[in-house]
């Protein structure tokens, strides 16, 4: 018994000293590996939690560093949680730049990981609304909770997508003020852009014959707001939150009533449950995209574009 262990133990120790000969090796290399290469480790590390916010942050960190983003492609902030392997991924970044208002609380775990790991929303400067001011009738303790939230969703609008810039640009100058003028000088550069994209789409949307929408969930409040729509109803009670028969019962009425003929569905949440609605109700379909990072969106810009296009789009076939 006694030999067994102790033989063991001998093996044990083996491989002990053959794994620290392999570490060592591999710190040797790694060290010559970067005396090498000296610009490395001089581009500063960030991360962002959604593509909108990483697509933002990129134009103005420009070449000074490097972005990350967490949220997948496809997939939802309201139903997502954050992976072991991202969170390694994270090493070295100085901060993570968030939405806030409970849409990014999968990422909580980055502080227990990474103490030393700041994480900035980016909302200074932006108007909030309300989460989900939809009519429904709904008084449970839940929803009253939620109807006094800020709606988390801002970034889909330009104007707030310039501040975000603006914010972004201020927290990159504080963590790393040597390179100011590079920083001021990319976003200036980008909210030039964000202002024509905006003129644009106010152009491309003020002459609708018809401005009221039904989105599948609360996401599209600021848009609208931005860009004269009127949000008559959302399919989801609440983000995540399945619609029970009494509610969808209501939003048949409001649709019969208003005269609506389109509604629009999200790529990134399960639509099962609006498809027969669709068909009970004969409505056209179109998608809206809150979060891009997909061909076709693979741009902030791009994104609000889609979006502008599909709803005028839309808009314009579902005239009465
Ligand atoms: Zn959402």
């Amino acid at each position: 018994m006694c030999g067994k262990i102790g033989l063991k133990g001998g093996m044990r120790t083996a491989m002990k000293g053959a794994f620290s000969a392999c570490v060592l090796v591999l710190l040797l290399s790694l060290h010559v590996g970067c005396s090498g290469e000296p610009q490395s480790t001089g581009r500063i590390k960030v991360a962002a939690t959604v593509f909108p916010l990483y697509d933002i942050a990129q134009n103005v960190v420009g070449d000074r560093g490097e972005v990350l983003v967490l949220l997948p492609p496809g997939a939802s902030p309201h139903t997502y949680d954050l992976t072991p392997q991202q969170a390694r991924q994270l090493k070295g970044v100085r901060v993570v730049f968030k939405v806030g208002h409970g849409l990014d609380d999968w990422t909580r775990a980055i502080g227990d990981i990474w103490p030393g790991v700041e994480t900035v929303v980016v909302d200074k400067g932006i108007v909030p609304r309300l989460s989900n001011d939809s009519e429904e009738h709904d008084e449970s303790a839940e929803h009253a909770h939620m109807r006094e939230e800020m709606n988390p969703h801002y970034w889909l609008s330009v104007r707030n997508g310039e501040m975000i810039a603006k914010n972004i640009a201020e927290e990159m100058i504080r963590i790393d003020p040597a390179h100011e003028a590079s920083y001021s000088a990319n976003a200036e550069r980008y909210l030039a852009k964000l202002s024509d994209v905006k003129q644009e789409i106010e152009a491309q949307l003020s002459g609708l014959p018809n401005k009221r929408i039904v989105t599948f969930h609360d996401a599209w409040g600021y848009f609208a707001d931005e860009f004269g729509l009127e949000i008559v109803a959302t399919f989801e009670p609440f983000p995540g939150k399945q619609p029970t028969p009494r509610y969808l019962a209501e939003l048949q009425r409001r649709v019969r009533k208003l005269g609506i003929k389109v509604i629009f569905s999200e790529p990134q949440l399960s639509t099962e449950t609006i498809a027969p609605f669709v068909e009970d109700m004969g409505l056209k379909l179109y998608v809206l995209d809150p979060l891009g990072g997909v061909e076709g969106r693979n741009t902030y810009i791009e994104l609000l574009r889609y979006n502008a296009q599909v709803i005028a789009e839309a808009l314009n076939n579902g005239r009465r």
